[in-house]
């Protein structure tokens, strides 16, 4: 796992689910719902926890916590990532499944939103281990998910490998092969071309954008993102490949720096044969905690929740913050950036490129046709740039944030489904 630890950062805050809470009530009030309704939007439509045990290599059995929130079903079937990381919570996945919601509404991807996770640190697992673990979930949350029902997909600590045991286990149990369950599955399984970059092009995409609306041009500008996993990685190479300096990353076990701009390509190959940046040639080592806070035009949090908070948010020298993580920055941070004229680019809009190709996987599996890793790049960058432009259309015209205009779109379209569709019985 090449993911940065929010524990390093992040100060006493009520939490991920608190943040989520706090926006919606920010929107409802914006859009003058009444308490019925904003309850209905609050609260998860169904959740499971359940007890994995785990037979471990060595013969002992040790039982892990797993858990499916569905937050909502208004515009389609949920969907949303599976995390493994040590620090899940019910609390935390209720938080990502409820921006899975607003995240698929907000880029009009037909889905509601969900999230899972298991309490595991996968770096201390077998594949042989994380293989029979992921059966075993999807043995138990088996009667909830499903290719109309629930679509989980690759996150923190979860790769294509983690879908593709998930998709044979839901197959073997229903006895006949059925692709559409998961997203993000290896290509030659039916997973799509370019969906392993998704995230980190649309992050950068994004990016690109903010940084023309500042009057930046990308040649002089510089970047500093934090995780070098899945998402890091990926925006790290496409802002570098852009012309951006990218001057700073980190991942769980430290932080690099290069004030004339980091060589990616090098980095990622360092990355590949030790596991982490720490070492790297090229590049002084500095700490994690400092990466936020550097003379950046751009900085990306892309790792975990919580890391951009009340500690630090005052010290943030960059002039926009693209969230390639989900509720990287907390809503009192939120606050203090946006006193201090910080652009901060939301997570549903900046990291839903993931999503959105989820989408284009799981319509091309239901057409039984695979579109060119060409197609499905034009198609997302044409989605990405018209969800910025809508999002920075609805903060200048109702003077919002780009947080508050991007959280009323989607919450107003979910919003707009379930009414039409009204209340059963
Ligand atoms: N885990 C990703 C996210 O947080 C992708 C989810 C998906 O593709 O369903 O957006």
């Amino acid at each position: 796992m090449t993911t940065a630890s929010a524990a390093a950062t992040a100060v006493v805050n009520a939490g991920p689910l608190d943040d989520a809470l706090r926006q919606l009530s920010a929107a409802v009030e914006l859009l003058a719902y009444d308490e019925g309704l904003h309850q209905l939007l609050a609260k998860p439509r169904r959740e499971m926890a359940v007890s994995i045990p785990l037979r471990r290599d060595d013969g002992t059995v040790e039982v892990l916590t797993g858990y499916r929130v569905q937050h909502n079903f208004s515009r389609g079937p949920a969907k949303g990532g599976l995390r493994y990381s040590p620090d899940v919570t019910l609390d935390e996945v209720r938080a990502l499944a409820m921006w899975m919601t607003w995240k698929c509404a907000l880029l009009d991807v037909p889905y509601g939103g969900a999230k899972g996770g298991i309490t595991l640190d996968p770096a201390n697992y077998s594949t042989a281990e994380l293989s029979r673990v992921t059966r075993r979930y999807t043995n138990e949350i088996l009667p909830i998910i499903g290719p109309d029902t629930d679509i989980p997909a690759p996150d923190i600590g979860t790769d294509e490998q983690t879908m593709a045991w998930i998709m044979d286990a839901y197959s073997t149990s229903v006895g006949h092969t059925v692709p559409a369950v998961v997203t993000g599955k290896p290509v030659n399984l039916g997973g799509s071309l370019g969906r392993q970059s998704a995230t980190s092009r649309g992050v950068v995409h994004i990016a690109l954008a903010a940084l023309a609306y500042r009057g930046a041009t990308p040649s002089r500008a510089s970047a500093a993102v934090q995780g070098f996993g899945k998402v890091g990685s990926g925006s790290a190479q496409f802002l570098a490949e852009a012309g951006v300096q990218v001057i700073a990353v980190s991942d769980r076990y430290g932080a690099v720096h290069n004030k004339a701009g980091l060589d990616i390509a090098a980095l990622q190959a360092h990355v590949a044969q030790t596991g982490s940046v720490v070492g790297f040639v090229g590049a002084d080592t500095i700490d994690s905690d400092d990466l936020l806070t550097l003379d950046v035009d751009l900085l990306v949090p892309a790792a975990v929740e919580g890391v951009v908070n009340a500690a630090n948010a005052h010290r943030i020298q960059a002039s926009i913050v693209v969230e390639g993580a989900n509720g990287p920055t907390t809503s009192e941070a939120d606050e203090i950036l946006h006193a201090r004229g910080v652009l901060v680019v939301p997570d549903i809009l900046a990291n839903a490129g993931g999503v959105i190709v989820s989408y284009f996987e799981w319509a091309q599996g239901n057409q039984a046709y695979q579109w060119t890793a060409d197609e499905v790049e034009q198609r997302l960058e044409s989605r990405m740039k018209q969800g910025w432009k809508s999002v920075l259309d609805t903060a200048t015209r109702r003077d919002l944030t780009l947080r508050q205009a991007a959280t009323v779109t989607a919450v107003s379209r979910v919003a707009e489904a379930h009414l039409t569709r009204g209340l059963f019985p």
